[in-house]
């Protein structure tokens, strides 16, 4: 098979195969993150798993970040937090997210994800991005390059919902247990909010900004358009 045609488990082989340790997946430990950590677990358990501890998450989240780690046993997974000096200087109340959310996911998600990448001098990236998610991931390829040439990998792109469902369902790989409570995407929690019917599954997420017009309606961290061309 051409390697523009891989996908899937293939594509995290090749991934491991043309970049070793200068490899990364980037983790925010969500359902297609932990199905991609499984296969790493079992091609090459060493490769860095990237995990940004915003300081805002959900305290399940954390539980279930060690919950998965020692289920997979996952061996180097790395924990990112903010500058806590850009935190006193730009968020010292830990309300910025109400007001200047950008702002707020540039200093505890974008900013600690390009040190530690600048730091490991990581020259590609696999993430968890699916098509189906939302409207701005439709023209995601499975192998692009970022802004900064580095090469990044989607292996997930075209599953639904239900093919990752199944998956780990068929691997005994559990949900975040919010998930079960209507939180179809999860991030910090000031900025989740379960689904109701009828929503796409990353509606939950930065509701606010929708409901105050505190800006256009936010529907991507930064990381993917720090990473991604868009
Ligand atoms: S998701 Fe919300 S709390 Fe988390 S970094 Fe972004 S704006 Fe801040």
């Amino acid at each position: 098979m051409r390697k523009n045609q891989l996908k899937g488990r293939d594509l995290v082989e090749l991934a491991v195969a043309e970049y070793g340790n200068k490899l990364v997946l980037m983790s925010a430990f969500n359902p297609e993150d932990v199905i991609i950590s499984y296969w790493l677990s079992e091609i090459a358990p060493n490769t860095p798993i990237l995990f940004i501890d915003t300081k805002k998450h959900f305290p399940e989240t954390l539980a279930y970040v060690d919950r998965i780690t020692k289920q997979l046993k996952l061996t180097n997974v790395k924990i990112l937090e903010p500058d806590p000096q850009l935190l006193i200087n730009s968020d010292p109340d830990g309300h910025l997210w109400e007001v200047q959310v950008n702002r707020c996911c540039w200093l505890r998600k974008v900013e600690p994800l390009e040190r530690a990448i600048k730091a490991g001098d990581y020259k590609a990236l696999i993430t968890g991005r699916r098509r189906g998610q939302n409207t701005d991931r439709i023209d995601v390829e499975f192998i692009e390059k970022d802004p900064h040439d580095r090469t990044k990998y989607n292996p997930l792109l075209d599953w639904t919902r239900l093919d990752r469902d199944q998956y780990m369902i068929d691997h005994d790989l559990p949900h975040h247990p919010l998930y079960h409570l209507g939180y179809l995407s999860i991030g910090c929690a000031p900025c989740t909010t379960p689904v109701y019917r009828g929503e796409d599954a990353r509606a939950g997420r930065w509701r606010h900004t929708r409901l105050t017009n505190a800006s256009d309606g936010k529907t991507e961290c930064g990381l993917h358009v720090a990473q991604h061309q868009g």
